[in-house]
């Protein structure tokens, strides 16, 4: 498909060598591609993520603003909400010298066990389409590109690099590819990323159908494909199924096995062609060519800090806007003079973001406690709850490098009696190669690998530490030996998943009680991890060769990471606590909530239970208090069997930097929690029109449910009403609707409707239309609107109804959808009006 592709740059490309054409194909290194002189082509610097832009690493880099998460941004409802997030990640791009950031990820909600669920935006396409699209236009209006991943079919985490996502045309193109195409369409975004998954039992990074015929061919897109990170496994295949570009490098399957395949025939030369022509079109829109026209970008030097005054406020109120309030007995705003308990450990560390390649390092992190201390002084009592993780973190100070102090610790590698390198990792993990002393990977040393023996990680318990039993552990595969003063532990932790992504985001971990002083020293030595993976996999022929090839080489990438954390609190002893503060208080605050053990990339949930549970703090506390307030710390739907038993339910999803100011910002008033649901949130395990993220014994997940997931299956009666409908939240206005109708004009369908704020404070309304089709089920989203609208006052809102929801692909192609009912409701558990659309 070069025809797409400007003279120009095919032309730059007829200037190079084969040799030197590969070469650029594939990533330099973690982040980063090749430049080539020869044609003015300067490296292009790729960075995660959805919700901040961390660097060319995946630990211990620079601050980052951190964001709230996605499904924060796109609960705003609001295409300009999106918009500012896109231009605040283009800026910490530039600040950072990142050409592409690897985001949005818009890949839908399926089942909400799905791991990463908390990077994408909702489980409905239009909502999510839409976000994407504002964020990729205001991205790339800096020259910044955007990414939208995964294409297509990656809902759940589960043996992500083997199975295979079963979707049929119809669902496929009326679901999950429409987030892609509204941002190709709208938005035009320069680059998407491959799922690891299969589609169809096709590797999505071999997939010529969607690749090639649908999203290069039938949408004349003419952006590149990356592989995501070692999801490409062949040569042939991938390229001519319109792969464009491995990551990341410099080894992959491309690299001298693509030379030799083209000079043996078996590629054509005009597929490397295609795919370079490609990323030297990315590289002119980027400013990473200094030739054919295009000129190399100058970074801007004045630059906002990540933590400065500015992007404060402005990821506060961005927070603020899409928390959602699901339940409010007049309890908020609290009254001014209310005296407060605030109870949990999401208030004392309060979540920020996920887990996974999404992460960054933080310039700091308002927790709930500082909000709510910074505005209610003495007013308020706080309450820590017991340790809702099921393994701890070390928490910053708690140990010390001991050669500088820092709070962190040191990582030694050694090769044989020699130590090769140190340095001191701040984050709570680092990420460095176990590399094989084989002579087939010795070039590896060139990328500052070396053949490894042992690690050693050193640590001072930090001056601030009581003396006591504490738990320390450690984080990564390998033989553990930790010795603490005059105790030592023992451990081997093995790598439990057959997935290269799950050794590195999710490591295995391990700990154990010991005593500790301050200024103990601490020092754990790691040998290689022990269990034969070679052998297992083989065994298993589930997995096809090239796959185990490709895991023996991704598995040398070890992490390791020192634990010292308090021993776990009696939860009787918390409860009394709890309840003696909530007596004392007008209001009680219980905050409960998710962490990245459950929100994370590479493994999904196995329940929407609390974890720890956290349930029975929040009983307890509501049988006694006046009013309780519960805040779901969380991106995604917990279960919440004490609903009924509540004042007030506030979602604040992963707030990010500004969470606890911006939480406590809604609590007294100062903003309006303005945020709807994005995705259904199910009365019990097992309770959704799409459950299942485990492939069966072939390695298939099937999209049975087709396009009827979400609030749609539930429309439709596929299981029980959910507790909360997608397109739920109160705000703080109160609202009534009428005059609903429905015209063409000019070649769009309106739904105009007039909304009255009846309450007595100036509020947000998102009006949502639905259309049910008389034939074609099942119900959807077709247009919403986020207005603002003073107390008392009346405002007239036209809504556009999305064409590309409006359709049925019938027959190989889209036709319309036909009359219907026009529904307009505050999520379809709350219908205002109908009429009817005939066509
Ligand atoms: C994720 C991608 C991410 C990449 C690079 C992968 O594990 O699936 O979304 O961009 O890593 O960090």
């Amino acid at each position: 498909m070069t025809e797409t592709i400007p003279e120009v740059y095919r032309e730059l490309v007829s200037r190079l060598s084969l040799h030197q054409k590969v070469r650029l194909l594939t990533g330099a290194s973690e982040f980063a591609l090749y430049g080539e002189p020869a044609i003015g082509l300067v490296p292009m610097n790729f960075s995660d993520g959805p919700t901040g832009v961390r660097g060319a690493g995946f630990t211990n880099q620079t601050a980052s603003s951190l964001l709230p998460n996605a499904t924060v941004i796109s609960g705003s409802w609001d295409d300009e909400i999106a918009a500012e997030v896109g231009e605040i990640l283009a800026a910490e791009a530039e600040r950072k010298h990142v050409h592409v950031v690897l985001g949005p990820t818009i890949n839908l909600h399926r089942s909400p066990l799905g791991g990463r669920l908390f990077e994408a935006y909702s489980e409905d396409p239009l909502l999510t389409g839409r976000t994407a699209v504002a964020y990729v236009r205001a991205m790339q209006a800096r020259a910044i590109g955007a990414c939208l991943k995964h294409l297509v079919g990656n809902e759940s985490e589960t043996m992500r690099n083997f199975e295979s996502s079963e979707i049929d045309e119809k669902t496929l193109r009326e679901t999950y590819l429409l987030p892609f195409e509204m941002a190709v369409d709208d938005a035009h975004a320069w680059t998407m990323m491959c799922g690891y998954n299969d589609v169809n039992g096709t590797r999505a990074s071999e997939h010529d159908e969607i690749q090639n015929q649908i999203v290069k061919g039938e949408w004349g897109w003419d952006g590149v494909i990356m592989s995501d990170w070692y999801a490409a496994k062949t040569t042939g295949p991938a390229i001519e199924g319109g792969l464009d570009l491995v990551m990341p490098g410099p080894d992959g399957p491309w690299r001298r096995q693509l030379e030799h395949d083209v000079h043996a025939g078996l590629v054509p030369e005009s597929a490397v062609d295609a795919a370079l022509a490609r990323i030297l079109l990315l590289a002119s829109r980027v400013g990473a060519l200094q030739s054919g026209g295009s000129s190399v970008r100058h970074w801007p030097g004045d630059v906002t800090a990540p933590d400065a005054p500015e992007r404060r406020a402005a990821l506060r109120r961005i927070a603020s806007r899409g928390m959602v309030l699901l339940k409010n007995d007049g309890v908020l705003p609290l009254n001014a003079g209310d005296t407060v308990a605030a109870i949990g450990r999401p208030v004392v560390d309060t979540v920020t973001m996920g887990g996974g390649s999404s992460k960054v390092t933080r310039p700091y992190s308002v927790s709930l406690e500082q909000g709510l201390t910074a505005e209610l002084g003495d007013r308020v009592a706080i309450v820590d709850g017991w340790d809702i993780r099921n393994h701890p973190t070390t928490s910053r100070g708690t140990i010390l490098d001991p050669e500088t102090g820092t709070p962190g610790f040191r990582l030694a590698l050694h090769v044989g009696d020699e130590m090769v390198h140190s340095m001191l990792v701040t984050d709570p993990e680092a990420h460095f190669k176990w590399v094989i002393a084989d002579p087939d990977r010795a070039h590896l040393a060139d990328q500052g690998a070396v053949p490894i023996d042992e690690v050693v990680l050193e640590a001072v318990v930090g001056d601030d530490v009581p003396a006591g039993r504490m738990r320390v552990g450690g984080v990564g595969a390998g033989s553990w030996r930790i010795r603490a003063g005059e105790q030592e532990v023992h451990e081997n932790l093995e790598l439990l998943a057959a997935d290269p992504g799950e050794a590195v985001i999710v490591p295995p971990r391990f700990e154990q009680g010991i005593q500790v002083t301050p200024g103990m020293r601490i020092r754990a030595v790691i040998g290689r991890p022990k269990r034969d993976m070679r052998k297992e996999l083989l065994d298993d022929s589930r997995f096809g060769l090239t796959d185990i090839a490709h895991l023996l080489d991704t598995t040398t990438t070890g992490v390791a990471g020192l634990v010292l954390a308090p021993v776990r609190e009696s939860r009787d002893e918390v409860i009394e606590r709890a309840i003696e503060a909530a007596k004392r208080a007008d209001v009680a605050i219980v905050a409960v909530g998710l962490t990245d053990e459950q929100e994370t990339e590479s493994r999904d949930k196995e329940t929407l239970r609390l974890p720890q549970g956290q349930d029975a703090l929040v009983e307890a506390v509501a049988k006694v208090a006046k009013k309780t307030v519960v805040i779901v710390n969380a991106g995604t739907p917990v279960l919440t069997p004490w609903r009924d038993e509540v004042d007030a339910i506030l979602v604040v999803g992963l707030p990010g930097q500004e969470g606890g100011d911006a939480i406590t910002d809604v609590l007294v008033g100062h903003a309006e929690p303005t945020g709807r649901l994005v995705t259904s949130w199910p009365t019990d395990d097992g309770a959704s029109p799409a459950w299942n993220v485990t492939p069966d014994e072939n390695l298939r997940v099937h999209y049975g449910e087709g396009s009827a997931i979400g609030y749609r299956g539930y429309a439709e009666g596929a299981c029980e009403a959910p507790a909360f409908w997608f397109g739920e939240g109160l705000g703080f206005g109160t609202w009534d609707y009428r005059d609903l109708t429905v015209e063409d004009r000019d070649g769009c369908t309106l739904a105009s409707v007039t909304i009255e704020n009846t309450s007595e404070r100036d509020a947000r309304e998102v009006v949502q239309v639905y259309f049910e089709p008389d034939a074609n089920k099942p119900v959807r989203l077709v247009g919403y609107r986020s207005v603002p609208v003073r107390a008392g006052e009346s405002v007239r809102v036209d809504v556009p109804l999305e064409s590309r929801v409006m359709r049925v692909w019938a027959g190989g192609e889209w036709r319309p959808l036909g009359s219907g009912r026009v529904i307009v409701a505050r999520g379809l558990g709350d219908r205002r009006l109908v009429t009817r659309l005939e066509k």
